[in-house]
């Protein structure tokens, strides 16, 4: 197929122990997904209907590695989460059958511009300049499920130089894996390559530029990065 300007680089993650890489298509993202994470962010932790938002597919970095400082933003955050890439999709799963459509895990930061978010909460306006941007999706090696199995349970934990930030269980999801997926599906229909980001658990706080950070998932192993 030809085009009239040059085609714009595939998105794409690194994969544990090959040279191939996995493709990304969208990243969709679950907010408030670990209890004591929306009471530290002035919400009332409940399981109704989940909060989801997006990043741009070629907001994905790979880990280990730097990731750019954004711009427009006084107040960037760590949001460490267990990472899904899916090589299923479509629409209307039930929770039964979701984890069939999941290739692998990963270890992400849902990097946040904290003052951006926080103002367009106030206003009632989208999230979208708090959580989309360049380097906006850090994520280390995806492990295929036939390596790891189904990450459930097992800490999640978060330290910037050196210091313990953020520590949560993955059983502590208020809305675990194959139920994200099936509340996904029933408002896009999903596809191989999508990545989807399961929520932090408490203990978010800033990075600045220099600060280097590791994040780590127990069965996933750790990453480290270092902010430009
Ligand atoms: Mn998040």
């Amino acid at each position: 197929m030809d085009f009239v300007i040059p085609r714009p680089p595939l998105a794409s993650l690194a994969v544990a122990g090959d040279s191939r890489r996995f493709p990304v298509h969208r990243i969709y993202c679950i907010g408030r997904n670990y209890a004591e994470h929306a009471r530290e962010m002035g919400a009332v932790p409940e399981r109704g209907q989940p909060v989801f938002f997006l990043k741009p597919t070629d907001s994905v970095v790979d880990l280990p590695g730097t990731v750019a400082y954004p711009p427009g933003t006084c107040d960037l955050h760590h949001e460490v989460e267990l990472v899904v890439a899916l090589h299923g999709g479509g629409r209307d799963i039930d929770a039964g059958d979701a984890l069939a459509l999941v290739w692998g895990y990963g270890i992400g930061l849902d990097l946040t511009r904290r003052d951006l978010q926080g103002a367009a909460k106030a206003k009632g306006l989208p999230w979208d300049t708090g959580k989309s941007f360049e380097q906006a999706a850090p994520c280390g090696p995806l492990h295929p499920v036939a390596a790891v199995g189904h990450p459930a349970a097992g800490a999640i934990t978060l330290e910037v130089a050196g210091a313990p930030r953020q520590r949560g269980d993955l059983a502590d999801m208020l809305f675990p894996v194959a139920e994200v997926i099936a509340h996904l599906s029933r408002l896009f229909t999903l596809a191989p390559g999508d990545l989807v980001f399961t929520g932090t658990p408490a203990g978010v706080g800033p990075l600045r530029r220099g600060d280097r950070f590791r994040a780590a998932i127990d069965g996933l192993g750790e990453v480290e990065g270092e902010m430009a």
